[in-house]
């Protein structure tokens, strides 16, 4: 076999020959592999019976143009007998005998794989172009990585022109933002030859930041070798906001823009240890509004959520800074107030909370009025877990509702707490009275020994309480002075008292005297005195006939300014008699040093003056030692004709009880002194 038949046999592309019509006429083994006919069962076939119909022209052209003398090279795509495609690189050549074309020659390369191949790069490449995302491609084995290609999504989302990526580090995309330990993490995928997904703080050519969703895997060449890094970038500033907008609605409330639960309950983890260490209280409020829900259902959700906004701005204003106010509810608030000092700020918060909430909402041309049932817990009582306290105040704002709404519950445990609750509802109750004015005074005559007349009374107050009828001033008067309330039920009482008393006098022409119990706190603070003048110029009442009841306590603290008020009171021409006179410290001798001029001898002696001899010694030894003194002596509380009897004996002056009066309102007061001035009683036997 010579070359050229060598050539012919062997080779691995189809070599076929044609005749000057177009037949096969030889045809090599490879040929077989592109037609799927055995070289013999070829021959005598047209070419065209092959070539696909959009081929069809080009290849005869191709054909002709051999025929013709011309070598050409072209491509076409074929369909063999087994129907399977094939596209093909076909070269004719002019079959030459004698200076003539008598045939031509083909060589025909199957290029089906390598088309496929490119189609689907140029796909690949179209796609990267188009993509939203930017890519950038970079040579893994030149120093430093520089760019090879970079997308028009990956310079529009970083500025940059193409001239000035191409051969760069994409370090450029880095500034002042970008964490370390993101880059470091970046680099150890690249050294390590490893896919890498991070997201990263990158700067576009202007400075503006934006956050790069960044995914970089190698390419490695047909031994494995890693030859380029490619990368693909997603600018996700956008989605990062969002996030963050997500995080903080997480936490935050989005309508009032309040703190949710979750921070709550943070918080008050934070602020429990705090307290721990420092040991001061934390309080808990669970704050309720009462009736939201007409409002939502009457005037609509705008309107309910306007007032949800007012209501979240008005508890704000209460709080201070390291006070936490979340809501955890539709109408749901809860206040965390850390490192109290004592109760008393609790119950001033939840006060001020409660009228401050129940003050009338303007929204729009809607008026709203609300009030609001809050329940408090402390870490006064252990708990094992912090937000057990949330729990607890939840669970006494429920109460708070159980009690009527428009007030606030302490949750307690025990009795000891029960008292304390009573102590809170009372607070809140005086508070009304004092408003709703449902006190009234009662007046108890006091009675002259000598003439068995009655000269004057005590004035003492009655709470009128709506539901649990008249409660006694034992119970609230404590109380009072604890809270302070007592300033303004005092002046109430001083006014009403001599507003009676002139109105008593005018009427029956009679000059009785009026005694009004004052509380220390009352008695210490400014303006006390000042309040007496003005309630006497009111009702122009001569001040000889009101006097002031005033125990041993007014004298304890302070003395110095105490005597000197006493002084004020007597240059006034008042008179002030010292109550309960017995149970305190005052030795009558002390006594001598004040402008004092009664002292009442305290109940509990009178009570036993006849059964008990030291009882009986006391007084005795009191209105013997008085009488030294220039003191009058008031025995109160005297029950039995025995007792009266007795003191009678012992010269006391003035006498009151139950058995010669009870306490009594004002109409039967004016019932008993008239029936007085008609037929004294006569003088003890
Ligand atoms: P007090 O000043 O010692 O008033 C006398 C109390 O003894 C009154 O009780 C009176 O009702 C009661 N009492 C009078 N006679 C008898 C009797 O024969 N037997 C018995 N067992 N009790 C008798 P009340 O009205 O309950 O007042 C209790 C205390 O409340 C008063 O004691 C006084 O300390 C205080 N209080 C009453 N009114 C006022 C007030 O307007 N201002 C202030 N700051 N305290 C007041
Ligand atoms: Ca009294
Ligand atoms: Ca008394």
């Amino acid at each position: 076999m010579d070359i050229t038949q060598s050539l012919f046999t062997h080779n691995p592309d189809g070599v076929f020959s044609l005749d000057l019509e177009g037949y096969f006429s030889s045809a090599n083994l490879a040929t077989t592999t592109l037609t799927g006919l055995a070289p013999d069962d070829l021959i005598g076939i047209h070419y065209s019976r092959f070539v696909e119909p959009e081929y069809q022209a080009c290849t005869d052209e191709a054909y002709a143009r051999a025929k013709l003398g011309e070598p050409v090279r072209y491509e076409t795509q074929i369909v063999d007998a087994r129907g399977e495609r094939h596209v093909l690189d076909v070269t004719n050549i002019p079959m030459m005998l004698d200076e003539q074309v008598v045939g031509v020659y083909g060589i025909a390369k199957d290029i089906t794989h390598r088309k496929q191949q490119e189609t689907r790069l140029h796909i690949l490449q179209r796609s990267i172009e188009v993509s939203l995302n930017g890519i950038v491609i970079v040579d893994a084995q030149a120093p430093d990585l520089p760019v090879l290609y970079a997308n028009p999504p990956f310079l529009r989302i970083t500025g940059y022109d193409m001239e000035e990526v191409m051969g760069h580090n994409c370090r450029f995309l880095q500034g002042p933002d970008t964490d370390p330990q993101t880059v470091a993490k970046l680099r150890h995928g690249i050294e390590h030859h490893r896919e890498v997904r991070v997201t990263l703080r990158n700067y576009h050519k202007e400075g503006t930041p934006f956050w790069n969703d960044l995914y970089i895997s190698p390419i490695r060449d047909g031994n494995g070798c890693v030859t380029h890094f490619v990368g693909v970038m997603h600018d996700i500033s956008e989605h990062k906001t969002n996030e963050a907008r997500l995080a903080y609605y997480a936490s935050h409330d989005a309508l009032t823009g309040l703190p949710h639960r979750t921070l709550l309950e943070e918080r008050l983890a934070h602020d429990y240890q705090l307290t721990l260490r420092n040991a001061s209280l934390l309080a808990v409020l669970y704050i309720d509004l009462d009736d939201f829900k007409p409002i939502n259902d009457s005037l609509g959700f705008g309107v309910g959520d306007k007032t949800l906004k007012v209501v979240a701005r008005r508890l704000e204003s209460l709080i201070t800074p390291g006070d936490t106010l979340a809501r955890v509810g539709g109408n749901e608030f809860v206040m965390l107030l850390p490192g109290l000092n004592d109760e008393d700020q609790v119950w001033g918060m939840a006060e001020r909370a409660l009228t401050l909430l129940a003050t009338p909402y303007v929204i729009g041309t809607d008026e709203i009025y609300m009030t609001a049932s809050i329940g408090i817990a402390t870490n006064q009582e252990a708990v094992k877990q912090p937000v057990e306290l949330i729990r607890r105040a939840d669970m006494a704002m429920h109460h708070a509702k159980r009690m009527g709404r428009n007030t606030y519950h302490w949750f307690t445990h025990d009795t000891t707490g029960s008292t304390m609750n009573e102590r809170v509802v009372l607070r809140r109750e005086l508070h009304e009275a004092i408003q709703q004015q449902q006190f009234t005074l009662y007046y108890q005559p006091l009675v002259a020994a000598e003439s068995g007349q009655t000269i004057g009374f005590e004035a003492l107050i009655r709470w009128q309480h709506p539901v649990h009828g008249v409660i006694s001033p034992a119970v609230f008067i404590p109380l009072a002075e604890q809270t302070g309330q007592i300033i303004k039920i005092g002046q109430w009482v001083m006014e009403q008292a001599c507003h009676d008393l002139a109105m008593i006098n005018a009427s029956l022409g009679s000059d009785y005297t009026v005694a009004i119990n004052i509380s220390p706190l009352q008695f210490r603070r400014d303006g006390f005195l000042a309040s007496i003048r003005q309630a006497l110029e009111a009702t122009n009442l001569a001040p000889h006939l009101l006097e002031i009841e005033i125990t041993e306590g007014v004298l304890m603290e302070h003395t110095e300014a105490a005597v000197e008020t006493l002084h004020s009171l007597r240059n006034m021409g008042m008179c002030v008699a010292l109550d309960d006179f017995g149970t305190g410290f005052s030795s009558l001798s002390y006594l001598r040093r004040l402008p004092i001029k009664k002292v009442k001898i305290d109940r509990s002696f009178v009570k036993d003056v006849t059964t008990r001899r030291h009882d009986a010694a006391i007084a005795q030894g009191v209105i013997t030692m008085s009488h030294h003194l220039d003191l009058q002596v008031v025995a109160e509380g005297i029950e039995t004709q025995e007792q009266l009897n007795f003191l009678t004996e012992q010269k006391c002056d003035l006498f009151q009880g139950y058995l010669l009066a009870r306490p009594m309102p004002l109409e039967k007061l004016k019932e008993y002194l008239h029936l007085n001035a008609q037929s004294p009683p006569a003088p003890p036997a």
